[in-house]
Parts: C-alpha cells; structure tokens; sequence
C-alpha cells in the first residue's frame, strides 16, 4: 500500500506557515514504515527538534484506478479516517529554503498514526465535516471540510493522473490552522464529529 498526502489544502493552514495558495493539490507521500496503527505510541525522532502534529481526514482508497474523473471518484473510496501527518517542520524548512525534497521531513519512521477507518454512509454530508485534535485535553485543531481548496473528489481524481491507486492506499487530504509541537509525554487525540477516532501518547 501507499500513503499519498496533500499539502496546504485549507487557507488559514497556508496563512499561518505563510505559505502560496497552490493552483492544484501539493502531493507528496509517505512510505508504507510511516504508518503507525492501533493507537501505537509515537517515538519523538532524534534528527528533529520541532515536530508539529497536523490533524487530517483520511480516505481509505477501497478500488484500483488511474485518471479517474472527478464525477466517478466517489466510486472509489468507501471509508473514512482521521490521522496526524507528523512533520518535522526544522528539517522541512531548510529543505524548503533550498528547494529540496520534503521526503525526511514528512516521510519518517511513524510519521503517519492513522484511525480505524469507519463507512462513508455514516456522514451524510463529507462538505461539512467536523474534526479535531486534542493535546493533552485541550483543543489544538478545528476543521471543517468546508473550508477545503480542493473536495475529496477532486483530490482522487486528480492524484490518479500520477498514480495509479490501489485498493488499501489512504489518501491524507490536508490539514486545518492551529498546527503546532509536540512534546514527550503528550496525549493525542483526535476526532471526526464527536466521536475520538484516535489516541496515542507522543514518548
Ligand atoms: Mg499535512
């Protein structure tokens, strides 16, 4: 399987790191040792020292397809999850300075917790989504899937022009405003509506 990820979907995500609005999705992709699963503890990396959480929905690709249009993506992704696209922002930023690859700073051993994956048919409504995270009990991150740049539909269709997805790949659609640290010690959890979709302690 594989993890593809868009960046700077969500504006007032793009204005806080004072990044361009992008024209199309910004892809990148984490390897399959990224993932971590079942509420798994996160090992704080020792080449970073400012790893940021950012809270993002995740589409379970359930079908293989390449140059999907965006009117039958729907027909390709049955489930949805919520996970952390851990960053470390240190080594992204002077990879940024230099126009070099994000790969180490995004693509790092446990860099992608993701959720159980739940039916679509459970919310009506993927244009007005709510989702959230918590550190340590407190809100960090509010989303909305209203606020998105680009809809879900248009981000599969538009990542099966590059890549032929195949069924088990997840796709992470971007993140909201309020990213921020973690610390050792910290308690994650995150959310889709009100139900927690995902905890795991950052050691
Ligand atoms: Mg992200």
């Amino acid at each position: 399987m594989k993890i593809l990820a868009i960046g700077r979907n969500y504006a007032e995500h793009i204005k806080e790191l004072n990044n361009e609005r992008p024209d199309e999705p910004v892809i990148f992709s984490k390897p399959d040792t990224a993932l971590l699963r079942d509420n798994a503890p996160f090992h704080y990396p020792d080449f970073s020292k400012d790893v940021h959480y950012e809270v993002e929905i995740l589409l379970r690709i359930d079908k293989e397809g390449k140059n999907i249009e965006p009117r039958f993506a729907p027909k390709y992704y049955r489930e949805i999850g919520v996970g952390i696209d851990f960053t470390a922002r240190d080594l992204q930023q002077k990879a940024k300075e230099k126009g070099l690859p994000w790969d180490i700073a995004k693509g790092f051993n446990g860099s992608a917790p993701v959720s159980g994956f739940v039916p679509l048919s459970d919310y009506p409504d993927l244009r007005n989504l709510n989702f959230s995270l918590k550190v340590n009990g407190e809100y960090r991150q509010q989303g909305n899937t209203s606020l998105m740049l680009f809809d879900f539909d248009y981000l599969v269709a538009y990542v099966s022009r590059f890549f032929t997805l195949k069924k088990g790949d997840i796709l992470f659609t971007g993140t909201p405003k309020g990213v921020g640290p973690v610390q050792v010690g910290d308690q994650l959890e995150a959310f889709i509506e009100d139900k927690k979709m995902l905890e795991f302690e950052v050691r």
